[in-house]
Order: structure tokens, then sequence, then C-alpha cells
């Protein structure tokens, strides 16, 4: 997925966490923030993913990352939901969770799925059956994103 969508999945997913959680309205935008931040983090891996293009040369120095490899495993996802939680105070290590977490799910429901259990198991982990798996950059991966959106916008104006 691109990580436009992944932003904007994380920021409604993590909107819609702290505002079911009693949460203000700016909160759950610092909230949504944060897991959108995260919500790019695992294609860190990606060679000419945003994230690296910022890096610039010192991007080099995750030459040794495969794209949809250690990043998008439970291991990475452990990684960071114990980092967080010892880093951050819990109402922002939750949406780095959720940010990280909503990423993996995503990706997950693509044609190419994730080693999520990597090293466990090396093969592809996916959670739709082929037919329904979807394209990178497809329409129904952009339709994904603009609800995300719609759902962001919504909780903005009412
Ligand atoms: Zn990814």
């Amino acid at each position: 997925m691109m990580g436009v969508n992944h932003a904007a999945i994380g920021q409604a997913s993590a909107m819609m966490w702290a505002l079911s959680a009693g949460a203000t309205l700016d909160q759950a935008l610092v909230a949504g923030g944060i897991s959108a931040l995260a919500a790019i983090l695992p294609d860190i891996d990606h060679p000419s993913g945003q994230i690296r293009q910022r890096m610039g040369i010192a991007s080099v120095l995750l030459f040794w990352l495969k794209h949809r490899g250690i990043t998008h495993t439970l291991l990475a996802f452990v990684a960071v939901g114990v980092g967080s939680s010892q880093l951050l105070p819990l109402y922002h290590a939750i949406p780095v969770i959720i940010g990280y977490g909503s990423h993996l799910v995503a990706d997950a429901m693509t044609r190419s799925g994730i080693p999520f259990w990597y090293p466990l198991y090396k093969k592809p982990v996916h959670l739709l059956p082929s037919f329904m798996r979807l394209r990178t950059n497809g329409l129904v991966e952009h339709l994904i994103g603009a609800a995300a959106l719609f759902v962001i916008l919504r909780n903005i104006v009412q």
C-alpha cells in the first residue's frame, strides 16, 4: 500500500480509538498524527519510499532491509509496542501501536502479503482469499484510503 493511504488509515483508526475512549477532538487529532507517522514507519524498508527520500544519504544505512521484510513482522510489531510503551505515555504509545498495526493489517490484505511470522515461518501471510487481495496502488486501496479520510473529516466537522 501507498504511504498516503497507510497514513490516512492510521490517522482514522487512532482518532476513532481516542474519541471512543473519551478524548477531546484536539487530543484525538494528536493521537491520529502520532498514529499516521507510525503507520508509514514499516515502509522505511522501501528503497523509493518517502521516509528514505527524506533521509537523503543516511538512507544507505538501511540498504540491508529488504522490502516487506523484518519491519513487517510480529517481531517488529512487538519491539515497537514494547519500545513505545516504555518511552511514551500510554495515550501516545497506544496510537503508535494502532498505527504500526494498521500498516501490517493493510499490507496483509494485498497480493504480496507480509512475512508476519518471520523467522519462524517465512512464507507471506494473507488476510484475504487470493481473489480478494488488493493490488498495491489499485482502485480498492485508494477507496479505502478515501474512506479513512472521510472518517477523519467527518469527526473534525461534526
Ligand atoms: Zn508496508
